[in-house]
């Protein structure tokens, strides 16, 4: 049995990021992973330009003291330009976003001034270059915009298309199959006779990958049966860089992922000193990685989020994605553990203003799903045995699907 942080590095370790790229519309982009730098070939905005709907003018022309009146001379809508320099005793009406007239270095806000006919007072107190923005402050020509590796959100597609990109050079996503054991498993949809249980891990692990951007292959469902397990197995290795399987993995009579896996490629590990989620087995099929998490629904989830999600994470072409740490106070009653293992208890982040704090979500059995349900984050108790009393530090991991 390996201590938790050795079994993630390890499994990190092992994974090689996918080096194809693919060239997609932006539009698509959502979540993919940048696969080059990309340099700005052009400032935004390409103009000076005004923040504000009001009045351009020149700044000399204002007093010390008391209001200036100026003649205006030009009306200037978001879209229109004007070349001719503003003489001084000008000034030009001018709308937010229009570029800034040669020889204007200031925009006073319409709210402050009192317009007359062709003319405006200009009250005291204006500051150079006020409300104007300046070519190339969001981004400046010649920078790096975006980088190589980046898991690309709406803001960073907005960057794209600011910069007039309608497509985007990306990593080729890895493809991930999934497949459950158990002759007590069944598909949702039919009826349950006693001793049976619905294929949630498929279900959980399906989405959780859809979540995460990659390809997903479902391998299906398959009993306890050596053979059926072996070409479900060898398909997955054939067709995906990393099968996941759930159940099967432990000591019983039937846990025959472990077996199979022996014969069709190699085993690095299979038990972690965590909980939940002990029993579990990583190696390699042919090319692809190998998952085998255990069956019980917390166990499968959780260890999919702890270890497999950040190797993933890994072959997408993000480099170390291990999550934050937190340190929170524990609210709503005391953890206690007696046991050696390292414990990944459900919790609820608690967003009070003046004291967050985070509360176990009760009951932390590993066939309780509806722990990973109302959770929001793991509490991560250490090996060693703890007692922590209400209000006590205790370290916590966002949950991040
Ligand atoms: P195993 O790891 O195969 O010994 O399974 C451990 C527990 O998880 C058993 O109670 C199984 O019934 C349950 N289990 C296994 N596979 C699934 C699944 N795909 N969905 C829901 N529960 C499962
Ligand atoms: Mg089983």
């Amino acid at each position: 049995m390996i201590p938790f942080e050795e079994a993630r590095a390890r499994v990190l370790a092992s994974i090689t990021p996918i080096t194809a790229t693919v060239v997609i519309p932006v539009h698509d982009a959502l979540g993919r992973v940048m696969a080059k730098d990309v340099q700005a070939s052009f400032p935004v905005p390409n103009h000076d330009n005004s923040a504000m709907d009001g009045y351009g003018i020149r700044h000399a022309d204002l007093k010390d003291e008391g209001s200036v009146t100026l003649h205006v001379c030009a009306d200037l809508p978001a879209g229109d330009r004007i070349t001719d320099p503003i003489q001084s005793g000008q000034a030009v009406r001018i709308m937010t976003g229009a570029p800034i007239p040669p020889g204007v270095d200031c925009v006073v806000m319409q709210e402050v001034v009192a317009r007359d006919g062709d003319h405006v007072a200009i009250p005291a107190g204006q500051a150079l270059k006020q409300n104007i923005r300046p070519a190339g402050e969001d981004i400046a020509q010649g920078s790096t915009y975006l980088k190589q590796g980046v898991r690309l959100t709406p803001a960073h597609l907005g960057l794209l298309t600011s910069m007039g990109q309608a497509s985007v050079e990306v990593m080729v996503r890895p493809r991930v199959a999934v497949l459950s054991t158990g002759n007590e498993v069944v598909h949702a949809g039919n009826p349950l006779l006693p001793g049976q249980v619905y294929d949630s891990n498929r279900t959980t692990l399906l989405t959780a990958l859809q979540a995460l951007g990659v390809e997903v292959i479902d391998l299906g469902l398959v009993g306890d049966d050596r053979d059926a397990i072996r070409s479900a197995l060898e398909q997955g290795g054939q067709q995906a860089d990393a099968v996941i399987s759930s159940g099967g993995v432990s000591v019983g009579d039937y846990d025959l992922v472990k077996a199979v896996l022996k014969e069709l490629g190699q085993i690095d590990f299979w038990k972690v000193n965590m909980k939940p989620g002990k029993p579990q087995a990583y190696g390699a099929l042919g090319d692809a990685r190998f998952f085998g998490l255990p069956g019980n629904p917390v166990s499968a989830l959780a260890v999919f989020l702890l270890i497999v999600r950040p190797a993933l994470l890994k072959m997408m072409g993000i480099e170390s994605d291990i999550p934050p740490l937190l340190k929170l106070p524990l609210s709503g009653g005391g953890l206690k553990k007696k046991n050696g293992r390292m414990d990944f208890q459900r919790g609820v982040i608690q967003y009070d203003a003046d004291r967050p704090s985070v509360c176990s979500t009760g009951r932390q059995g590993s066939g309780i799903l509806s722990s990973m349900a109302a959770a929001d984050s793991f509490i991560i108790l250490p090996a060693e045995p703890v007692d922590y009393a209400d209000g006590d530090l205790v370290t916590v991991q966002r949950i991040d699907y």
